[in-house]
C-alpha cells in the first residue's frame, strides 16, 4: 500500500488518536506533504519556518510513525524538510500513484513465478487456469472467480499463487493486489480487535477491500475463527461484487472441509475448483532438473532418479533432498556419489531410520515452518508472529521430548518455568478447540517425525 495513497487518513488518523484539537491540527499537521520516498526514508515537507520544523519534529514525529506503520505495516525513518531543502534530495524515485511497488512489498518469493514452475499431469489443469486468471485478472471471467486452489502439502499451491501475482504485477501494473496466507491475515485481524482500535480494522478493511485481486494462501487456517471468517466473508463479498478477482488455496475441496459453514462451501464453488495432486515419476525428475539447473549444479543421472525413485509425495521433501545433496558436495568440495547420496538422504528416505527427536530439532523445525530463525524463537521478542510459533514449540518439545519444564525454557532463550507452562497451556487450549491447529500441530508433528 502506497503511504501518498493514505497520507490523508493517516494526517486525520494522528489527530483522531492523538486527541488534537482543530487549531493544532490546522496549523502543524494538515501542511505535512509528501516530499520523497527513498527505501523507507520518507522525507516529509513542512511549514517553511526552522522553528516550525523543531517543534513538529519534537511534538509529532513520533505519532506519525506510529499511526503511518498502523496504516501501511511500513517502518519510516521519517525526515522532516523544509521546502529550500527540498530541492538537495535527489529523486531516488518518481511519486507515481498508479504503479506497484517491487514485489518483496508483497511478501511474495522471488522464484515462485510461472517461468520456474514445472507443469506435469499433476498440475496441469491448475497451471493453465492460473494464467488465464492472472492474464484477464483486470476483467475477470465469471466462471474463474473465485479459483480455489486446493491439494496437499507441498505440492506447489504457494508457488502457483505467487506466479498470479508476478505476473500481475509485471503484466498488469495499474492492478491493484493483496496477497496474504491466512495465517497473517488472522493474526492482522487478531492484533486490531485486541487493541481494539477502529483504525486499525479500518486499515485492514481499505487494504484488503480497495483492490483488484486478492490471493489468500491456506484459507483452511481461517474456517473456525470466528471473528477472522466473518471479516474474510465480508470482505469476499465486498470484492466478488465489486467483480473482482479473488483466489484461494487450500489443502482440501471445500466439500471434505467439514467445519465449513455452508455460505462459504457455496461461495467457494461459484468459481472453479482446480487440484494439485502428487507428481508423477516425469514430473518428479523434470522438478528436480529444473531446480538443478537454477543452482547450477549436476548431479549423475543416478543420482537424481534414486531421489526421483525414493521421495514421491511431496515436492518440498524433493527438493530438501537435493538441497541437502548441494549443500553437502560444496561444505565438502567433493563429487557426490551415490553411494554418499545415499548416505546423506537415509534420514529422509529410509522410513526405518530415526533422527532423535530432540528440543533443539523441535525449536529448528518449528522456526522453518513459520519462515522465522531458531535465534527469533529464542529472543525477547514479544511480536505475535513469534511468540505463538515458540508456544507451539513449548508445547511440542513437551509432547514429543521427556525434556523437563526448565530444560525447555533453557532451550528456548533461558524463560522460566512458569512462562513455559503458560505457552503450553495457551496451545493445550487452542488445540483442544480448533481444527486448524490439530492440523497445523499434526503438519509440524510430522515434519519433524516423518515416521
Ligand atoms: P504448497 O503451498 O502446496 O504446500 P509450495 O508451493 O510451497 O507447496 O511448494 C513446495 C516447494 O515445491 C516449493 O519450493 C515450490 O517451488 C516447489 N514446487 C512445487 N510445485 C512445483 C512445480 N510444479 N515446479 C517447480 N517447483 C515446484
Ligand atoms: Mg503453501
Amino acid at each position: 500500500m502506497l503511504v501518498e495513497e493514505k497520507w490523508e487518513e493517516i494526517l486525520l488518523t494522528v489527530k483522531e488518536e492523538y486527541d488534537l484539537s482543530n487549531i493544532v491540527y490546522e496549523s502543524w499537521i494538515k501542511p505535512l506533504e509528501i516530499c520523497q520516498i527513498d527505501g523507507n526514508k520518507l522525507y516529509v515537507l513542512v511549514p517553511p519556518e526552522q522553528i516550525a520544523l523543531n517543534y513538529i519534529n519534537k511534538k509529532y514525529l513520533t505519532p506519525l510513525k506510529i499511526v503511518i506503520e498502523e496504516i501501511t505495516g511500513i517502518d519510516y525513518d521519517i525526515r522532516f524538510i523544509l521546502p529550500e531543502d527540498a530541492k538537495k534530495i535527489k529523486p531516488v524515485k518518481s511519486i507515481a500513484h498508479t504503479e506497484n511497488l517491487p514485489a518483496e512489498n508483497y511478501n511474495l518469493n522471488p522464484n515462485y513465478t510461472f517461468d520456474t514452475f514445472v507443469v506435469g499431469n499433476n498440475n496441469k489443469l491448475a497451471h493453465t487456469i492460473s494464467l488465464v486468471v492472472a492474464e484477464e485478472a483486470a476483467n475477470p471471467e465469471k466462471k474463474f472467480n473465485p479459483l480455489f486452489l486446493w491439494g496437499g502439502v507441498g505440492l506447489g499451491k504457494t508457488h502457483l499463487m505467487h506466479s498470479i501475482a508476478h505476473h500481475i504485477l509485471s503484466n498488469h501494473p495499474q492492478l491493484r493486489i493483496q496477497y496474504v496466507s491466512s495465517e497473517v491475515f488472522t493474526n492482522e485481524v487478531i492484533d486490531a480487535i485486541r487493541n481494539g482500535s477502529n483504525s486499525q480494522i479500518n486499515a485492514i478493511r481499505e487494504k484488503y477491500r480497495n483492490i483488484d485481486v486478492l490471493l489468500v494462501d491456506d484459507i483452511q487456517f481461517i474456517i473456525g475463527k470466528d471473528r477472522t471468517q466473518e471479516e474474510f466473508f465480508n470482505t469476499f463479498n465486498v470484492l466478488y461484487n465489486a467483480g473482482k478477482q479473488i483466489v484461494i488455496s487450500s489443502d482440501k475441496p471445500p466439500k471434505e472441509m467439514t467445519t465449513l459453514e455452508e455460505r462459504f462451501r457455496s461461495r467457494f464453488q461459484w468459481g472453479c475448483m482446480a487440484d494439485i495432486s502428487s507428481p508423477d515419476y516425469e514430473t518428479r525428475m523434470a522438478i528436480l532438473r529444473k531446480k538443478e539447473e537454477m543452482d547450477d549444479f549436476k548431479f549423475d543421472d543416478e543420482i537424481i532418479e534414486y531421489i526421483a525413485n525414493n521421495i514421491k509425495s511431496n515436492i518440498r521433501e524433493l527438493e530438501g533432498a537435493l538441497n541437502r545433496l548441494m549443500a553437502y558436495s560444496r561444505l565438502t568440495n567433493v563429487n557426490i556419489t551415490i553411494e554418499t547420496a545415499k548416505e546423506q538422504l537415509e534420514n529422509i528416505i529410509n522410513p526405518d531410520s530415526h533422527k532423535a527427536v530432540t528440543p533443539e530439532l523441535i525449536v529448528e523445525i518449528v522456526a522453518e515452518h513459520f519462515q522465522k530463525t531458531p535465534e527469533q524463537l529464542r529472543s525477547k521478542s514479544r511480536s505475535s508472529d513469534i511468540v505463538r510459533p515458540r508456544q507451539i514449540a513449548m508445547f511440542l518439545c513437551k509432547n514429543m521430548t521427556d525434556s523437563s519444564l526448565a530444560a525447555i525454557g533453557e532451550i528456548l532463550g533461558g524463560r522460566d518455568h512458569s512462562t513455559i507452562i503458560h505457552g503450553i497451556e495457551k496451545i493445550e487450549e487452542d488445540y483442544a478447540h480448533n481444527e486448524s491447529t490439530q492440523k497445523l500441530i499434526e503438519m509440524i508433528k510430522k515434519k519433524i517425525n516423518p515416521n
